[in-house]
């Protein structure tokens, strides 16, 4: 867990001027005044200190025709932006069968970005000492000390109670019933450990770094194994009541579908997850498709294939319009393996979106794949610490 302090007046002007620059780099002073509401004197004293203290970098601004408010003709403000080896976090995504870890500087930039296989479902324990190693060995690599990281983000297959941080694992992934990974990482790694499903972790990632950046409504769907949602409402992670929102994977799909793990007939994740389309296909043409062999059938045309992918598509869309229906999202990202099959997934997503939601918000929301492929879930890891990055560097200043 992360402690909050609270803040003396000054703490809280400098949380408000790294805030202001975490979220908007490369910001001159004026606009680092606006967006943390303090007067430009304020803020000039308090850069000053920063960038001595090391946690705030200057670069010359791009020179401009244009007449600027600040520097006078052809001058152009200094920009600002967090010195973005001030510190550092480390994302973890645990699939089912790998680990990934990436250590990522301030400004999210992945430094090191690993993998490792590992069977995570069935042996939580060896999983848990396997990613300490990784994240170990990732440190060493990029010569970080360990008081410089901030903290490491979890990513797991499974829902999380948040009040107790325990895994809603039963019939989901059965080895981690009863287990605290966030615990457990904490006692090993001796950081602040934070945790949180793949499907949340992916939805930030792709708010922060990627083909969400900007967008404050936004549902992003991800189909692998499993298929989840996490949903960023109003610019903020909409964990639900007890943290196990966006569920979309059990949401009721097919009368006729098979028993779901999860106890259910006919979910969405039993008929459209990439596994269960490869199932599919695997008896139409008679030999074993993995989902990597789907993905090639689809990209070479094969009638079968697309026909698959494109009714998958259908059922996700019409999942997922219901929760546009509900929430009036901007933007719908999908990500996980199946998300590389493109346009054939993405189409059908689209045009049963548009057909099962009411028209304002079918007009209003846009679909997209993921522009961050397979790094979505770990470096959204990462971002559930850098977030807190702001606060953790006003501390590090003292009072
Ligand atoms: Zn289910």
């Amino acid at each position: 867990m992360i402690d909050e302090p609270i803040l003396g007046a000054r703490q809280m002007n400098r949380l408000r001027v790294i805030e202001a620059l975490y979220g908007r780099p490369r910001s001159s002073r004026a606009e680092v005044a606006s967006h943390a509401q303090l007067s430009r004197a304020t803020v000039s004293t308090l850069v000053e200190e920063l960038v001595r203290a090391g946690l705030v970098e200057e670069h010359p601004g791009a020179a401009t025709s244009s007449t600027s408010a600040e520097g006078g003709v052809g001058r152009p403000p200094v920009l600002l932006s967090l010195a973005s080896h001030a510190a550092f976090a480390v994302g973890l995504d645990f699939g089912h069968q790998h680990i990934r870890v990436a250590l990522c500087d301030l400004s999210g930039e992945p430094i090191v970005d690993d993998y490792s296989m590992a069977d995570v479902d069935h042996a939580p324990a060896a999983s848990l000492d396997l990613a300490q190693e990784l994240v170990r060995q990732a440190l060493r690599r990029a010569g970080v000390m360990p008081d410089q990281l901030l903290g490491v983000g979890m990513g797991l297959a499974v829902p999380i109670v948040k009040a107790t941080g325990e895994l809603a694992a039963d019939g989901i992934l059965p080895g981690w019933q009863g287990v605290r990974p966030a615990e457990e990482m904490e006692a090993r790694l001796g950081v602040p450990v934070a945790l949180d499903n793949d499907a949340n972790v992916g939805a930030l990632g792709e708010k922060a770094f990627g083909a969400a950046r900007g967008v404050d409504d936004l549902i992003y769907v991800r189909l692998s194994a499993g298929i989840g949602a996490g949903l960023i409402l109003e610019g903020r992670p909409y964990p639900g009541a007890v943290g196990v929102a966006g569920e979309i994977g059990h949401v009721f799909s097919d009368p006729h579908g098979p028993i779901c793990r999860c106890g259910n007939r006919g979910c969405l994740e039993s008929v459209a997850s990439p596994v269960a389309v490869a199932a599919l296909l695997e008896r139409s043409i008679g030999e074993p498709v993995s989902v990597q062999r789907l993905l090639e059938l689809v990209a070479d045309g094969h009638r079968g294939a697309r026909r698959a992918v494109a009714e998958a598509g259908e059922a996700v869309g019409r999942a997922v319009s219901m929760a546009v229906n509900v929430l009036n999202p901007e933007l719908v990202v999908v990500g996980g393996d199946l998300a590389q099959a493109g346009e054939a997934l993405l189409a059908p997503i689209t045009a049963a979106i548009e057909r099962h939601s009411v028209a304002p918000a079918a007009e209003a929301v846009r679909v997209s794949a993921g522009t961050l492929g397979a790094r979505a879930e770990v470096l959204g890891a990462a971002a559930l610490i850098l977030a807190k990055s702001p606060r953790a560097l006003v501390a590090r200043l003292g009072a």
